[in-house]
């Protein structure tokens, strides 16, 4: 991934809250569509422009063609607060995020969310590597914010029941990794709604961090559909279970691996 410099001229009169809030309305479109990664950019004024710090998944991914319908309303906006188009400067590769997937296109793909990653919740199904939102093929023009937005609350949750002294006791977790979960259904809805959308599979990884009895947890079921669902050798080194017809895939209980 890239780390970016955004220039925003200051081409007409306009105030500082008013070029704020059209630069803060444009980049929350480009969070919804992927098209920038992480939850802070640094936005500063000098001399006749305003410039942003972001992180690219890839060097295309602020062309108008990876834009959202809202994406490009907010890119038009921009002129209406007095700012000119952004004109994009690659700064470099970003160290601290991981690989993009390659592939221009995909026979399936994973949603897989974990608590440490800012990159698109939507992965591979062959190289378990992140795919662009963007970059994953659906023809409505919609974004995804709600997609994000499910992120953002996984992340929240993760990153409470990763902690030792947990303010939530077991409730982070439950929700994590307990299928029928609030978390688990909205997650799990989304994917089989693109999985339609796109005419592909589009797995769901259902986390699983302790069991009750280790003893048992290889031979558990599918939570969706009760069957048998052990891989013989597990996938991409994580999944040890998938359910072709429910599209699901989990782990054995981490706590059981140790
Ligand atoms: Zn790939
Ligand atoms: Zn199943």
């Amino acid at each position: 991934m890239l780390v970016a410099e955004l220039e925003f001229k200051i081409i007409a009169d306009t105030s500082f809250a008013a070029a704020e809030k059209g630069i803060r309305y444009y980049l929350e479109k480009l969070i919804f569509q992927g098209q920038i990664l992480g939850r802070e950019f640094p936005t500063y004024q000098a001399k006749d422009s305003f410039f942003s710090r972001v992180v690219l998944p890839q060097a295309d991914a602020l062309e108008k063609k990876s834009h959202s319908k809202t994406g490009l309303d907010a890119l038009e906006q921009l002129q209406q607060v007095g700012l000119s188009y952004p004109k994009l400067k690659i700064l470099g590769d970003d160290l601290m995020s991981n690989h993009t997937d390659p592939c221009p296109s995909h026979s399936a793909l994973i949603l897989f969310c974990s608590f440490s990653a800012t990159n698109s919740v939507l992965y591979c199904a062959e190289h378990f590597a992140p795919v662009p939102l963007y970059k994953v093929g659906r023809s409505s023009g919609e974004d995804f914010e709600s997609l994000v937005r499910w992120q953002l609350q996984y992340q929240a949750l993760d990153e409470i029941q990763m902690q030792e002294a947990r303010v939530l006791l077991k409730s982070a977790e439950q929700s994590l990794q307990g299928f029928y979960s609030g978390l688990n259904q909205q997650g799990y809805k989304q994917a089989k709604a693109l999985s339609k959308e796109l005419q592909k599979p589009v797995y769901y990884y259902l986390y699983s961090g302790s069991s009750s009895d280790c003893s048992l947890d290889a031979g558990k079921k599918c939570p969706c559909c009760g069957s048998d669902w052990q891989l013989t050798e597990s996938w991409h080194g994580l999944f040890d279970f998938r359910c072709e017809p429910c599209q699901l895939l989990s782990n054995i209980a981490f706590d059981c691996q140790l």
